[in-house]
């Protein structure tokens, strides 16, 4: 007879915030730290998406919450975090996973507005997330918090320099806050995702649908990730089995910045 598949109680107990959570990487591991026993807070600027992911939680009989959010906006995510510890009474872990890409161009192509768009969710977003997340985490005591950075945060991203930049940036926040909050309890780490099959590679390749083989083949394993691989990586970050990491950059990249 087959044995029946052990429950997965890692986060029983754990209060887990996860951003950009309405789809791609973010719903992935939203739903996997629910299946996991967490008390889920879902964040997303996506009202829809965001309510879609909490019910998927729900049914799978975890606990969640919606937070609409929009990252670059300081009243908005402190807000988040207040309502996280109303909710839940605390702040255990963080995924600060919302980003864009909206990028295929050379660097000399691009246009002021779009480097601002993009640092200001992927740069500034981040910084204000790690801010009152810290904040929290700083009075109990303990936290653990991921950052989602890219392959184009550890090496250059031809046509993508204005992410990559961001990218690098949001490396460079990780490892000085690390440094900053180690003796307080607080680990902060990054994934670091090659491609990913998630409604944002959907966009990138159906402006540029031609790619795709390409692209396939810049991760020496000729596939991108499926959304769960990144989560899965970004929960043992959360997690007490990384215990003694701090201020690394996890490549889940199929080899990609292995060559
Ligand atoms: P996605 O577009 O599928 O999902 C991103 C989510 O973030 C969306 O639900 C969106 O509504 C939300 N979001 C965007 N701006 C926001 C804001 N200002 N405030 C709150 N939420 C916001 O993207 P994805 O592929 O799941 O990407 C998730 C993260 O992974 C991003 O940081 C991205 O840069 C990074 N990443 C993705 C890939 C990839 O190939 N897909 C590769 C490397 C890194």
């Amino acid at each position: 007879m087959a044995r029946e598949k052990q429950k997965d109680t890692s986060f029983e107990g754990k209060v887990v915030l996860v951003t950009g959570a309405a789809g791609g990487i973010g719903r992935a591991a939203a739903v996997a730290f629910g299946r996991a026993g967490a008390c889920v807070v879902v964040a997303d600027t996506s009202v829809d998406g965001g309510h879609a992911t909490a019910a998927m939680i729900v049914e799978n009989g975890g606990k969640a919450l919606f937070v609409q959010c929009n990252v670059t906006r300081a009243a908005e995510v402190e807000a988040l975090v207040d309502k996280t510890v109303a909710y839940y009474g605390k702040l255990d872990c963080a995924f600060n996973n919302a980003g864009i890409e909206e990028e295929h161009l050379p660097l000399a192509d691009a246009d002021e507005a779009l480097f601002d768009r993009i640092m200001n969710v992927n740069v500034k977003g981040t910084w204000l997330c790690m801010k009152y997340e810290i904040r929290q985490m700083l009075k109990q005591g303990s936290g653990s918090i991921v950052n989602t950075a890219s392959v184009a945060g550890l090496v250059g991203a031809p046509t993508q320099p204005i992410y990559a930049a961001s990218k690098h940036a949001v490396v460079g926040m990780t490892k000085t806050a690390a440094a900053e909050y180690a003796r307080e309890g607080i680990r902060i780490n990054s994934v670091c995702p090659g491609v990913v099959n998630t409604p944002m590679m959907g966009r990138a390749l159906e402006r540029e649908p031609l790619r795709e083989k390409k692209l396939r083949n810049v991760h020496p394993m000729g596939r991108f990730a499926e959304p769960v691989e990144i989560a899965n990586a970004a929960m043992w970050l959360c997690s007490e089995q990384s215990s003694f990491v701090t201020g690394h950059q996890l490549a889940v990249d199929g080899g990609l910045t292995a060559i």
